[in-house]
């Protein structure tokens, strides 16, 4: 006990930190109007920590979700529809969430889309979108939140990689060129924070049942003539040695440790939640 804490003051404490250890923080986590960044920020809002959600979809499904994440967990919750493929809509997002909750402590680049084909066929234009959603929008939010975190001498920035981050699949030009890109941000952030208490990880999830593999699943059944069932099961077997997906809670925890003071020195890592995709 410090020499002013009364035993009334440290249970007080307690009860205010045990099970929320970000109480006071305020994150921006892209991208989590679904899938994985919405499970992640239920769990930095299980934390305690303040969230932004951002992301596309339907106006009354976001607002009962930000509505949920608020009341269930006791923490302020806001919504912002920045477009990530453009540079000025983040840096509006960050000046909104700065002003409105205070701070932003914790960034999460979350969003991210996919597109495959060969790539003698691979769209010009979609290469451009998953490079300016998947890998430029990183840059731009990192580079507008690095001097509020320098000031306060605090930071955590989470970048969600994929395990297209460590390896390649055919005909994903444009999502592993960009998942690569994301991991040498990741890096340099991290030595360019090195000294300070500024965090930059990523993580790189394998499988994940979300609404961007689930397209794939359908597209591989439709090609294959297969059931959606068996085309899901094939895909596992593929890529991912437990053959069982990952989940978005799964990736939360992991965000949530890497905020946590026993990761302070896990820097510039590229963390593998991909029930052994990468190991092999
Ligand atoms: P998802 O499609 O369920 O969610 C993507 C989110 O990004 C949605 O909230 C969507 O609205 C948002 N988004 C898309 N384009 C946007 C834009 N231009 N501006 C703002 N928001 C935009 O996908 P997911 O599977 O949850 O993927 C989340 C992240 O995890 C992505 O970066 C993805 O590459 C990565 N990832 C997913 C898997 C997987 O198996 N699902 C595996 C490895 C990595």
């Amino acid at each position: 006990m410090a020499r002013n804490d009364t035993p009334e003051s440290v249970a007080g404490k307690s009860s205010q930190t045990v099970g929320r250890p970000l109480a006071g923080r305020s994150a921006i986590v892209t991208g989590s109007t679904s899938g994985i960044g919405l499970g992640i920020a239920q769990s930095l809002a299980r934390a305690g920590c303040n969230v932004v959600l951002n992301g596309f979809g339907e106006a009354e499904a976001i607002e009962r979700e930000r509505a949920k994440i608020a009341g269930d967990f006791d923490v302020k919750a806001m919504f912002n529809p920045a477009d990530l493929s453009n540079p000025v809509a983040i840096l509006e997002m960050i000046e909104a969430a700065t002003k409105e909750l205070g701070q932003v402590d914790v960034l999460v680049n979350n969003a991210g889309i996919q597109y495959t084909s060969p790539i003698e066929a691979f769209p010009p234009e979609r290469w451009d979108a998953v490079i300016a959603i998947n890998l430029s929008s990183n840059f731009h939010a990192i580079r507008a939140v690095i001097p509020q975190m320098r000031e306060r001498n605090w930071g955590r920035i989470v970048n969600i990689a994929s395990a297209h981050g460590l390896v390649a699949s055919v005909e994903k030009a444009a999502y592993v060129a960009a998942k690569h890109g994301v991991i040498g941000l990741t890096k340099v952030v991290a030595l360019e924070t090195a000294t300070t208490p500024i965090t930059c990880n990523a993580i790189c999830p394998g499988w994940v049942l979300t609404p961007l593999v689930e397209r794939q699943i359908a597209e591989r059944a439709a090609r294959e003539n297969i059931s959606i069932d068996q085309a899901r099961l094939d895909l596992l077997a593929d890529k991912q040695p437990s053959g069982h997906f990952a989940t978005p809670e799964q990736i939360g925890a992991m965000t949530v440790f890497l905020c946590s003071e026993a990761a302070a020195e896990i820097r510039g890592a590229a963390l593998p939640v991909d029930g052994g995709w990468t190991a092999q």
